[in-house]
């Protein structure tokens, strides 16, 4: 018997649930099922596949509070981030939904005659979920790969399994076929790995850290299972002595999500010639996050997901270590203060890892050539953000990151209509975007020759 998966509320500590946690034979059981399933809806009409996914966007906004106050207790979540997630979910399902009803082949003339390709769904995905965003992360997954066709089993993160087994109930009720949307909370190296090792799966939608992500890949490639993998992130925020400093100084850069955010710009590049400044600006800006309940709207950054997740954060940041603080609720609840790092080398430890937590490193660089040094000088590269008013750097120094989603002038990543994914180790393949349901088919070439075969 599997130790059950126990659900703890990161701002109490409170048990929010205890919930059964799936084994191999329920793993190979859920394939059997998707199995099966998907066969019908694979040569459902597009319009009857887009109907049902907007069915279940409609009912998904309809309990839209219900899943928002879900995640705030399960993840710690504040509640206006929350409601964007949940809301988040309806928007991937209703653009899949369109999806569904443009995803065509192409035909291509050739000497002697004509090439018909075709885009076929792949038959059962595995989307394995972590715990940062729950809901969005796992619908990034489930909604392309429904709507090309295929049948999807979800594995969510050990400490968020709520939110992903209401959304199941949801699909249901809005009605989807039994079986083509199963949600299986389990332990990563028993559920999560029988997913992956499963003959019956054709694709894998990993997103986690990247010391699990190489050992899915490589269980994948045993079988030349497809694979997606969205992994850690380092990002940088460069930023440049023209840049609007005020604006460049906010500290949700890396504080959206309590700093437990892939995308998070926990390395501050600063140009020297402003860093004073910009010490001052980001120092006034960190003091003030207000830190405590998430389902006060007021608030502005919860606690971590997990005592183990706080353990981690805090072995980064020794006593005594020249920082920035802000101020963080004692406890009971896994909390960890606004910090930002001063007096880190490049190569420090801090600098390089992923933290995960709301924590960042500050760092001076003197020129554009040295800003692009220091920005890439990670294994990651998924992110990042260049401030700077002058148009022609932008686009250099954009070129010149290796990253897959950086923002100028901004911090924000992710939009559902544009891909997203990593450079280096920061991932493999692009989720969302145009091309998002593609990434759930096999493309088919056929040749029918016009020949005459008549004598
Ligand atoms: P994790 O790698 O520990 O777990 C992720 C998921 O994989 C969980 O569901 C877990 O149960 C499962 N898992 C664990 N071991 C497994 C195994 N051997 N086989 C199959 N599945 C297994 O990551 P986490 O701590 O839950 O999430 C945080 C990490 O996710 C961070 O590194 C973060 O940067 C990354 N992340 C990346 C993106 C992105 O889009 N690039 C987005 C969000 C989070």
């Amino acid at each position: 018997m599997l130790e059950p998966l126990k659900v703890l509320n990161p701002a109490t500590e409170e048990v929010v649930a205890t919930v059964p946690a799936a084994d191999a034979a329920d793993v190979d059981r859920a394939v059997t099922r998707a199995r099966t399933a998907q066969d019908a809806w694979a040569t459902t009409t597009p319009a009857d596949r887009a109907r049902l996914l907007r069915r279940f966007a409609d009912t998904v906004d309809q309990h839209l509070e219900e899943l928002a106050r879900l995640e705030v207790r399960e993840a710690g979540h504040l509640i206006g981030n929350a409601r964007w997630e949940a809301g988040n979910v309806r928007d991937l399902l209703l653009y899949a939904a369109g999806g569904a009803e443009r995803l065509n082949g192409a035909q291509i003339p050739a000497p002697g005659g004509w090439n018909v390709t075709f885009h076929e769904p792949l038959g059962v995905v595995g989307v394995i979920a972590p715990w940062n965003f729950p809901m969005p992360i796992a619908a990034w997954g489930f909604a392309p790969a429904l709507a090309a066709g295929n049948a999807v089993v979800l594995k969510p993160a050990e400490t968020t399994p709520l939110t992903a087994l209401r959304l199941a109930e949801l699909a249901l009720e809005a009605g989807l076929p039994e079986g083509i949307f199963q949600v299986l909370p389990g332990h990563g190296q028993v559920a999560g790995r029988a997913l992956v090792e499963h003959e019956g799966v054709a694709k894998i939608v990993f997103t986690g850290s990247s010391r699990t992500g190489r050992d899915v890949m490589e269980r994948c490639a045993a079988q030349m299972k497809r694979v997606t993998l969205e992994l850690g992130g380092k990002s940088p925020n460069v930023v440049f002595a023209d840049a609007d400093l005020e604006a460049a100084a906010d500290p949700f850069a890396f504080l959206d999500n309590s700093g437990q955010d892939c995308c998070a710009r926990t390395r501050i590049l600063v140009q020297e010639s402003v860093y004073e400044e910009y010490t001052a600006r980001l120092t006034e800006a960190v003091r003030a996050v207000v830190v405590g309940d998430p389902l006060d709207e007021k608030t502005q950054m919860g606690p971590l997901i997990s005592r183990q997740q706080l353990d981690r954060v805090r072995d980064f940041v020794p006593d005594g270590a020249d920082a920035i603080r802000g101020s963080a609720p004692a406890g009971p609840g896994f909390w960890f203060p606004p910090t930002v790092l001063t007096g880190e080398r490049p190569d420090s430890r801090a600098a390089v890892e992923e933290i995960f937590g709301p924590v960042a490193v500050l760092l001076p660089f003197t020129d554009e050539q040295d800003a692009v040094r220091l920005a890439n000088a990670t294994p990651y590269g998924l992110s990042g953000s260049i401030w700077t008013r002058d148009l022609g750097r932008a686009l250099r120094v954009s070129g010149a990151v290796e990253a897959g989603n950086l923002s100028v002038n901004s911090h924000s990543s992710v939009r559902y209509w544009t891909p997203f994914g990593g450079y280096k180790q920061s991932g493999l393949g692009r989720e969302l975007g145009p091309d998002a349901l593609t990434a759930f088919t096999e493309t088919k070439n056929v040749f029918i020759s016009t020949e005459s075969t008549e004598a």
